[in-house]
C-alpha cells in the first residue's frame, strides 16, 4: 500500500448530510427471508402492517406500500378526486405532494407557508379553498405536525377530505396522540432512504375508514378483489381471482417488510437520539445568525427527520456560500426544499410567480438543512457545529 493512503488527522472523511442506519438485524431478516422464498408480499408483509398497527394503536389499519408517493395516489383515488376536482397542498414540500393529484386529473393548488413553524399557513389554505376544492394535504413539515385541530375543524366546515402526507412525522406527537391516529381520512408514512425509518423504499397507509381501506387494498394490487382473494384461500380452486378495475402495482415486498419490522423495532431508540442531536444542536447554536427551527410544545413531539436553520440579515456569507464552504470542510448539507411554485412543471402549469408565496420565498433563500441522522457521532455534530461557528462569527 502506497503511503498517501494514510490520511492526516486533520483530513476527516466527508460527512454525508443523511445515512440510514441498518444494523445486523435488518441483514439478518432480509436473508431469512430470501432463504424462505417468499420474495414478494407475503407473511412478512402482514406481520410489517400488523406491527406497524400495532405501534399506532387507536385501531387504525394499515396498507403496505412501495413508496409514500404510491400511497399518497391511492389514498387520493379510493377518495374518488378526478378531473375537475382541487385539493390544496403546501409549496414548500416535495413534487411528490402535488404529482399524485396530476396522476387523477385533479388540480394541485399551493399555499404559502406558516413563517414559524414552515408547515402550510392556515389562513393561506382558507382563502384558497373555492368551489372546486375537494381535499386538503398538509405536510408535517421536518417531523413537526400541523395544527391539526385547525386543518380538520377548516375541513369540516368546507366539507372537505384531509390526506396527511407524514412522510417526516413517523413519530411525532400531536397533543399526546400519534400522527396516523388523528382523525383524517388517511395518513401516508414514506420508508424512504432518507426517512426517519426505511425499507429502501416503502410506505404506509393508515385509515380508520375500513371503505377506503377495502378500496386501496384492491387498487394496490392489479384491482383484483378481495372477497377473489379470500375466495382463494378457501373454496375456490387457487387459480380463480376477479379483477374489478385497472389498479396499479404498488405492493410492497417481504424482503422490505422485513427490513421494516426490524427497523419498527428500533424505532424508539432512533427518536431518542434524534432528539438528543436535536437538543445540541439548539443549544451548541444559539448566538449564532441563525433562526433555529421551531420545537414541540406542551404534548406535541418532533420527528426531527430534518433540522432546518435559517441564515439572519446579520450573517456574514449568504445560503449558498455557506453550504459551498461547508462542503469543502466536509460537512453535507441540503435544502428543503425549493418550493414547488419554482420548479418548471408547476410553475409554468399553474402561472405561479414568487410574489406570491413571500414566507416560503424568505425560507428558501435562507434556509439549509444540517446532518442529523443516528449514525452520525457526537464528534461528527462537534465538527459542523464548530465550522458553522467558524464561518458564522
Ligand atoms: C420523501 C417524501 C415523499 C415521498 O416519499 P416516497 O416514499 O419517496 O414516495 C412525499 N412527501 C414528502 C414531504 C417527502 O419528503
Amino acid at each position: 500500500m502506497p503511503d498517501d493512503s494514510i490520511k492526516p488527522d486533520n483530513t476527516e472523511a466527508f460527512l454525508p448530510f443523511a445515512l440510514p442506519d441498518i444494523g445486523d438485524e435488518e441483514v439478518a431478516a432480509v436473508v431469512e427471508c430470501l432463504r424462505s422464498g417468499w420474495v414478494t408480499t407475503g407473511p412478512k408483509t402482514r406481520q410489517f402492517e400488523q406491527e406497524f398497527a400495532a405501534y399506532l394503536g387507536g385501531g387504525v389499519e394499515t396498507i403496505s406500500v412501495n413508496s409514500a408517493t404510491a400511497g399518497l395516489h391511492l389514498a387520493l383515488e379510493a377518495l374518488g378526486i378526478g378531473p375537475g376536482d382541487e385539493v390544496i397542498v403546501p409549496t414548500l414540500t416535495f413534487t411528490a405532494t402535488a404529482e399524485v393529484v396530476r396522476y387523477l386529473g385533479a388540480q394541485p393548488v399551493f399555499v404559502d407557508a406558516d413563517p414559524d413553524t414552515l408547515n402550510f399557513d392556515l389562513q393561506a389554505v382558507e382563502r384558497a379553498i373555492g368551489p372546486h376544492t375537494r381535499a386538503i394535504i398538509p405536510v408535517h413539515y421536518a417531523g413537526l405536525a400541523c395544527d391539526m385541530d385547525a386543518v380538520l375543524a377548516l375541513a369540516r366546515t368546507y366539507g372537505l377530505k384531509v390526506v396527511e402526507d407524514a412522510a417526516h412525522a413517523f413519530p411525532t406527537r400531536y397533543k399526546g396522540q400519534l400522527v396516523g391516529t388523528l382523525g383524517s381520512d388517511v395518513t401516508v408514512f414514506s420508508f424512504y432512504a432518507n426517512k426517519t425509518m426505511t425499507t429502501g423504499e416503502g410506505g404506509m397507509v393508515v385509515t380508520r375508514d375500513a371503505e377506503l381501506a377495502r378500496r386501496v387494498r384492491v387498487m394496490r394490487i392489479h384491482g383484483i378483489s378481495q372477497d377473489a382473494f379470500q375466495r382463494y384461500t378457501s373454496r375456490k380452486p387457487a387459480w380463480f381471482y376477479e379483477v374489478i378495475a385497472a389498479g396499479f402495482k404498488y405492493n410492497l415486498t417481504d424482503l422490505a417488510s422485513a427490513m421494516g419490522i426490524a427497523q419498527l423495532h428500533k424505532i424508539d431508540r432512533f427518536l431518542q437520539r434524534r432528539e438528543l442531536l436535536a437538543a445540541r444542536y439548539h443549544e451548541a447554536l444559539r448566538g449564532l445568525p441563525l433562526r433555529l427551527p421551531t420545537a414541540a410544545s406542551g404534548d406535541s413531539t418532533h420527528a426531527w427527520h430534518l433540522y432546518v436553520v435559517r441564515l439572519t440579515d446579520h450573517a456574514p456569507i449568504g445560503r449558498d456560500e455557506l453550504i459551498a464552504r461547508l462542503s469543502e470542510r466536509g460537512i453535507g448539507t441540503s435544502v428543503h426544499f425549493i418550493p414547488l411554485h419554482r420548479q418548471p412543471i408547476w410553475r409554468d402549469s399553474c402561472r405561479l410567480s414568487p410574489a406570491q408565496f413571500p414566507a416560503a420565498e424568505a425560507a428558501y433563500h435562507s434556509m439549509l438543512s444540517l446532518p442529523l441522522y443516528t449514525k452520525m457521532s457526537d464528534a461528527d455534530q462537534q465538527r459542523t457545529i464548530d465550522n458553522l461557528r467558524e464561518l458564522l462569527s
